[in-house]
């Protein structure tokens, strides 16, 4: 673990063995947690984010991890959704979770996570440092729900995904081993944030693999930090998301121990894949995942790559590309990816929505899991993503994936990022439009010709149909907390406008 300001700690799994029956103590005792019960958590990434999360599990606490640049509005809403019975942070947040306590009342404790004490929470550190060290795990099923973790909210209201203890216990544990590649030698960063369930991915797939996991407190992402972490540690599996890498090429650094590099979330641009590879000469190993599954498809270890491909379905997973009557297309047909749940649901998928039956069921489609995204598979059974189905741009009968438009612009040395949806059209329905962030050399270019320049170098790199007929030149795209590309709020501007 890597403070950002000198300071370092280091925890065995001995350590880590006796700290967490601790933390469990203080969860049951001081706090009164029952197995079942739910727990709000939002720490930054440090130490105790982990422990905690073990904790839990010892003591069947359902945990709900949220990110610390949650606004009070977004606290509460988590708060009344799950009728959370405590609330875990630090002093950053602390106050903010006062402002709205009064509205929660299903709130009957808020644990404290900092040096200082601070009137109406107990405090972590003080009840840790005095709590027995020997704890009787609850009894838990396999099929008894872990935690709960928020969507990140790119096409609405975060929703509650509910997994049980034997879901990511196991799911995780098969691309610890095929996806990320960790052994019991290896050094693990996952930037993720604590608030994403892609950060279980730094419990379940490292530790189930002997892995060591690295930790940065970093409040926000940053390359200058990354870089200095990437070189000063002996850090060997590094895993960020395509945001991130985005950035990272635009600055360049040496790396001494770095062997292999996997990206998730979002799509990442092949573009992107070969400028990494020219300058770290590692490959990228993309995969796709929801926070309702595990990996869905991955690039996993003695594959080939294609670019731009997320690869192939994960072991334990029958995946498939169907049409809206659950019907499995042929190779090179689009549709819905979807996860064979019929007549054996996967051990490792979510359980439900917490409660909301409706939109549970309305997630089966005949025998299968649909994800609610488009793609294709080739004839070599790699999976290829189109888009959100509701990105997909249907302009003149001719259907336009995002995704592809987004990583030809992205060739453009003037093009930092992009966003291409939908916007309405008398003649055509709807037509490609693309939102452009510039790098700084060319912010100064006059914008008719920067646009016929990138609109020509569309029509190149990709099928000319798909070139965007409308280009606004912008200074940062919407995205989420988590760094999503929020389209739909580009879209429905758009659609507004009209
Ligand atoms: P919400 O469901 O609240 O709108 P969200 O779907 O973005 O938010 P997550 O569960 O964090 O919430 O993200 C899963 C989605 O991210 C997938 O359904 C897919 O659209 C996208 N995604 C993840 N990995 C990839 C990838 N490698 N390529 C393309 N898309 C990806
Ligand atoms: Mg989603």
């Amino acid at each position: 673990m890597f403070y950002g300001d000198g300071e370092e700690v280091k925890w065995s799994f001995e350590e880590l063995g006796v700290l967490s029956r601790k933390a469990a103590n203080v969860l049951s005792g001081a706090c009164s947690l029952q197995c079942g019960d739910r727990v709000l958590l939002l720490l930054p990434r440090i130490p105790e984010w982990w422990l905690l999360n073990v904790a839990c599990m010892r003591t069947g606490t359902v945990l709900i991890p949220g990110t610390q640049q949650l606004t009070a509005k977004d606290i509460l809403y988590r708060l009344q959704k799950s009728k959370a019975k405590g609330i875990i942070t630090d002093d950053s947040v602390a106050s903010t979770v006062e402002s709205v306590e009064a509205d929660c009342q299903s709130l009957k404790f808020k644990l404290l996570v900092s040096e200082s004490q601070r009137e109406g929470w107990l405090s972590f550190k003080d009840l840790l440092k005095n709590a027995p060290s020997d704890h009787q795990c609850a009894t838990t099923k396999s099929e008894h729900p872990m935690a709960i973790y928020f969507t990140s909210g790119t096409t609405g209201a975060p929703k509650m995904t509910e997994h049980s203890h034997c879901s990511y216990g196991i799911g995780l544990t098969v691309s610890g081993r095929y996806w990320l590649n960790l052994t019991s030698s290896d050094i693990y960063w996952n930037t993720s944030d604590t608030g994403w369930a892609k950060a279980a991915w730094s419990i379940f797939s490292a530790w189930s693999q002997g892995a060591c996991v690295f930790v940065h407190k970093m409040p926000q992402f940053s390359p200058p930090a990354v870089f200095e972490s990437l070189s000063r540690y002996p850090i060997t599996v590094f895993c960020s998301a395509p945001t991130a890498y985005r950035m990272l090429v635009q600055h360049r650094c040496t790396f001494n121990s770095l062997r292999h590099c996997a990206s998730a979330g979002e799509p990442i641009n092949p573009e992107v894949m070969a400028e990494w590879k020219a300058w770290t000469g590692l490959d990228i190993h993309e995969a796709y995942g929801q926070t309702e599954t595990v990996l869905v498809c991955g690039n996993f270890k003695g594959m080939e790559i294609k670019a731009g491909s997320m690869g192939k379905p994960s072991p334990g997973y029958d995946v498939k590309i169907i049409d809206e009557n659950g019907n499995i297309l042929p190779p090179g047909k689009e549709g819905e990816i979807a996860i064979k749940v019929k007549p054996t649901r996967p051990l490792f998928l979510f359980t439900c929505y917490t409660d909301d039956p409706e939109k549970t069921k309305a997630t089966v489609r005949g025998d299968f899991y649909a994800t609610g995204d488009r793609g294709l598979m080739d004839e070599d059974g790699y999976f290829w993503f189109v888009g959100r189905a509701d990105d997909v741009i249907n302009s003149a009968g001719y259907r336009i994936g995002p995704f592809e438009v987004e990583s030809a612009l992205i060739e453009h040395p003037a093009v930092v990022e992009s966003a291409v949806v939908s916007s309405p059209d008398p003649t055509r329905g709807e037509v490609v439009k693309a939102f452009v962030v510039l790098t700084p050399s060319y912010i100064s270019h006059d914008p008719e010709k920067m646009m016929k320049e990138l609109q020509d170098h569309v029509k190149k790199a990709t099928a000319p149909y798909k070139y965007p007929r409308k280009m606004e030149f912008v200074r940062e795209l919407p995205k989420t907390i988590s760094g999503k590309i929020r389209r739909n709020e580009l879209r429905q501007k758009e659609w507004r406008r009209y």
